[in-house]
This record gives C-alpha cells, structure tokens and sequence, in this order.
C-alpha cells in the first residue's frame, strides 16, 4: 500500500462561496436533524423502541465502547476492530424515506443543483484525472452509485467515458437527466445491472450514509471486470479538522452518517472483503502527516531548507512514545524498512556522494547496508539537500 504525501501547495483551493451559494451551508446546518426533529419536539428524545442496536458494521461483534454523543443519537467505538459507527440506528426503510423525503431533496436541491457547474469543474474532473490514473482503458464503463446530479458522471461523459449514476433522490436524478446523462433513480440491487460489466464504480461520500456498507461494497465488486476498481471517497475520522472540533466537526452527523472511518479502518474494510487496496490519499491536514528524513551522521537538519520543500510553515520532531507509535520502532531503532505505514521518505542529497550507506535495522546495533541508489529505489525516497555540514 502506498500513501502519497502531497505537499500543501499543491491543494486546489475550493471557492465556498461557489460550492455554498447564499446561504445554502446554513440551511443545512439548520435541517441537520430534520429527520428526527419532530420526535424530539413530541418526546423530548428519540423513543427507544424506533430504534434497534447494530453489530459493527466492519467485523460483526458487537463490542461497543461509547465515543460521543450528538443530535440525540450515539457513536461507538467497535472493542473488535475500531470503527467508529452509529448505534442504535434506524430501519434502513426510515434512511430512504429520509432521502426521498421533501426536506433531503430540498438541501440537495439548493447545495446540489445551484453548484453542479462548479461541482464539475471543481470535483468532477479532480476524480476523473484520479480514475484515470489508475484504469488502463482510455473509454471506460463507469457507474457513479450515489450520484446526486451527476456532477462526476458529467465530466465522465465529457471525456467520452461510458458513463451511469444512480442516487436515491428523485431531484437530484430529474436534474441530472436534464443535462442529457445516463441518470437512474434505483438501488444497486434494483439496477439490473450485469454482474462483471463495469471497469470503473465509485462510492464518492455514500459508504458513510450506509447501513450495511460492506455489503454495498461487495455489490460493487460483483459489478468489476477483472482488473476493474471501486473508488472510494469518505470523511477521515483522523483529520484535523475532527481532532481539533471534535463532535462539532461538520461531517459528525449522526442522523445521516453512520459509519465514521480512518485510513486504518477503510483499509480493514476493503481487504474483509476480498478487495486488494491500492492506494489510499488523505486531503487536506490529517493527524497522519508525518515524513520520515535520513540525513548522514555529522550533519545537521537544515529546518528552513526542509520546510521550504514540503510547503509547510511549520514542522516538528516527535517525542520518543509518538515516534514509536508512528513507526513501530524506539528511537534509535528506527527504520524506513517495515515501518507500520509506509511514510513518504526523503533521503539527504549528501548520503548519495557516498559509494554504500549504513541506516538503522529496526534493532539496537543492526544496520543495513546498501548503495544510496538502491536505498532511493527501495523506498522510492525523494533526494532533497535537507543537511548542512555541522559546525
Ligand atoms: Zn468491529
């Protein structure tokens, strides 16, 4: 598995004010628990036997510990697997009232329907040039499950893509239609749908709203050619923003998102499965930001230069515990080599004048031996001049 650092410069800004017009991100704050609004206003809570417990949604024990509580509802912590999930949950028959309902289509209609242009330009195409990177096929067979207006299925098609979404919200789906795209307003199981007929199926920001996401994703798989990709977008548990927020972070919202997600626990999900995991991109800042840097006994980091490189204003060592917590090793033992993820890894311009290196085995007096070229290679570490002489 591999984790692309991106610097910070090379995040393209996002225009609110296109992707929120008027006061469309308040009216959504303000409808957050319209689902549950007028239970809470006749019973001052959610009556208990509306709703029922839930196993973990990743592994099936049932092995909650209490997490947080928010808009009336709970998350856990799965004991087993730790997932972070709602429970107790609603039937799945209240989350498709919920979506077809008057109030959902009206957040879609103002977040959805007035942004899909910028959606398309902004997001539509960013996923397009992810998929593309992957899909060996230059016009591939694409299905978008949870499509809203088809903001991706319409830069889909534009590419000359063969190209399907469908989404539970009529409106949304009418809109799309509208535009002249291959949109349908059914489940995944209701599709009738060739089994090994797709090259390409995305789940962009839906595994979140699902009661049984791994059975969606086992769906979507049946739906691959040999050699096809499910692509994935979901909120990341570990993300600043959540750290910093906690339950106010904006994507806690319990009413709608049910299962909370982290590189670690998507991973664990997609490999249940039977699905093998490529590649994992976490956007924007997450608790996981970390690189490691092999600089020659004797010299000394040069900060500025090594923060000019990443595009960050500031950088910091970690303590010995969080050291061994990101690499798996103590210090003084640590080593690119079987680290606990593979982290970005930059390797001193200085270490390559040198015919054969000597790094650090993952244990007290171990090294390994290599040629700075092989040790580039092996770790596909970047070589920037991150050192000066000490003085
Ligand atoms: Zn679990």
């Amino acid at each position: 598995m591999n984790i692309p650092y991106r610097r910070f410069t090379e995040y393209q800004p996002v225009d609110i004010a296109r992707l929120r017009p008027g006061g469309s991100y308040a009216q959504l704050i303000a409808k957050r628990t319209h689902p549950i609004d007028e239970l809470v206003r006749v019973h001052g809570r959610i009556p208990e036997d509306l709703l029922r417990p839930r196993p973990c949604p990743t592994c099936g024990r049932s092995t909650p510990i209490h997490e947080l509580d928010k808009d009336h509802m709970q998350l856990v912590r799965c004991g087993t697997c730790d997932l972070v999930y709602v429970t107790p949950t609603f039937d799945e028959g209240h989350y498709l009232e919920v979506y077809a309902s008057q109030e959902y289509q009206d957040i879609v209609r103002d977040l959805g329907i007035k942004s899909h242009d910028y959606r398309v330009e902004r997001f539509g195409k960013e996923r397009l040039g992810l998929m593309q990177r992957h899909l060996a096929e230059a016009r591939p067979r694409y299905l978008d499950v949870g499509c809203s207006t088809g903001f991706v299925v319409e830069a889909a098609r534009d590419a000359g893509w063969e190209a399907i979404g469908i989404d539970l919200n009529p409106s949304a789906i009418e809109f799309g239609r509208g535009r002249g795209l291959d949109l349908r307003s059914v489940a995944l199981d209701d599709g009738g749908f060739e089994p090994a007929s797709f090259d390409a199926v995305s789940l962009f920001d839906v595994l979140e709203h699902l009661i049984d996401p791994a059975g969606t994703l086992r769906a979507c798989a049946r739906l691959l050619r040999p050699g096809g990709i499910v692509f994935l977008y979901v909120p990341n548990y570990d993300s600043a923003s959540r750290l910093l927020m906690g339950r106010d972070a904006h994507f806690i919202w319990p009413t709608h998102h049910l299962n909370y997600y982290t590189p670690s626990t998507i991973g664990d999900l997609v490999r249940r499965q039977g699905l093998t995991l490529e590649v994992i991109v976490t956007e924007g800042l997450t608790k996981d930001d970390y690189v490691l840097v092999l600089v020659p006994a004797g010299r000394r980091f040069d900060w500025p230069k090594l923060r000019a490189h990443l595009g960050v204003s500031r950088l910091s060592l970690p303590d010995a515990d969080e050291a061994r917590d990101v690499t798996g090793y103590e210090r003084y033992t640590i080593t690119p080599f079987g680290s606990t993820r593979p982290w970005p890894v930059i390797l001193d311009a200085a270490a390559t004048d040198e015919p054969v290196v000597a790094i650090g085995g993952g244990g007290f007096g171990i090294n390994v031996h290599l040629t700075p070229a092989d040790l580039v290679r092996a770790l596909d570490a970047e070589v920037v001049q991150v050192s000066e002489a000490e003085a």
